[in-house]
């Protein structure tokens, strides 16, 4: 197998861009498809401000070193969880990757908002703890954004995640959660923009850039993970990946530019009002979700005692 470009020896195959690339090429490749997407989808500008949202994980990370190697001003943000032994190891490896690239790294506790932690949250509550760590981590994303005045929040989802999240919504119908699948999520309602800049890397794509650029990252799966159904919806369409290569990309591709926009249009905008506790934009009116979890949990903790 020899390099599509340069004919030299090639280190992935690529079937869906009939290509094969060398190290060199490959990495090339690589950082014009996060361009691309960052230009197709209207992301940010050169010059803009980016806060990363990293979790140690290989495409945090990932996502990180390309938008350095692009040359954006790129700072990241850790969400200390509290799931040990999983965030002190994650936590140390995301310094370390900072610290080569001499790049800023913000670190925040979940105690200072939450008061508790996921696994305390896991203990405590019988709902998925998936959804509800989700639910934290966009809020304090939100908040400390805005405290340390960025106006665009970036996250590693690459091609495979968001395509086996839109298979996932679209064997349900769920129209609420299709009308906010898009790469770029505008400024609104007072949350700050959200952008995918991976969009267009598949898994692989992405494993390969962070082997070739030493990214020593965080493998360990979270032990609260139920997220067999995600995963079954990977591997469904990585055999059809198998069978028909650039399925999953066109799969995603034409839905935003076909139909992600029917959805827009159709779905009532939201009302949304300001909680009346910590005053974060919420639709049920009252307290917002992540102060009724807050509540909840404080509530328990003190039944325990
Ligand atoms: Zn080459
Ligand atoms: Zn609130």
């Amino acid at each position: 197998m020899k390099c599509t470009v340069c004919g030299q020896e090639a280190i992935i195959k690529l079937p869906s861009h009939h290509s094969a690339f060398c190290e060199k090429h490959f990495k090339k490749f690589f950082l014009r498809r996060v361009d691309k997407a960052i230009r197709r989808y209207r992301m940010f500008h050169r010059n803009a401000r980016l806060l990363v949202a990293v979790s140690g994980g290989k495409d945090s990370m990932v996502l990180w070193s390309s938008l350095l190697a692009l040359g954006y001003d790129a700072e990241g943000i850790f969400i200390e969880l509290g799931i040990e032994p999983n965030s002190k190891s994650a936590m140390a490896k995301v310094e370390k990757f900072a610290a080569s690239r001499n790049a800023t790294l913000h670190i925040v506790d979940i105690r200072d908002y939450l008061g508790a932690t996921i696994a305390d949250v896991s203990r405590k509550i019988n709902k998925t703890t998936c959804s509800v760590c989700g639910m934290v981590k966009r809020y304090i994303l939100d908040r400390e954004a805005k405290k340390l005045g960025f106006s665009i929040i970036a996250t590693g989802h690459n091609l495979d995640d968001e395509a086996a999240t839109l298979l996932g919504n679209t064997l349900h119908w769920q129209e609420g959660y299709l009308s906010r699948q898009f790469p770029t999520l505008e400024e609104e309602f007072g949350f700050v923009r959200k952008v995918k800049p991976l969009i267009l890397c598949a898994e692989k794509e992405t494993l390969t850039y962070a082997i070739i650029e030493g990214i020593d990252y965080d493998s360990e799966r979270c032990p609260f993970s139920r997220g067999a159904t995600s995963q079954f919806y990977k591997h469904t369409l990585n055999l059809i990946e198998h069978e028909m290569p650039g399925t999953k990309s066109y799969f995603i591709g034409e839905f935003f530019k076909r139909i992600s926009g029917h959805f827009h249009k159709s779905s009532e905008p939201s009302k949304l009002v300001p909680c009346e506790i910590c005053g974060y934009p919420t639709s049920a009116g009252g307290k917002c979700a992540f102060c009724r979890l807050k509540e909840r949990i404080t509530t328990n903790l003190d039944i325990v005692k």
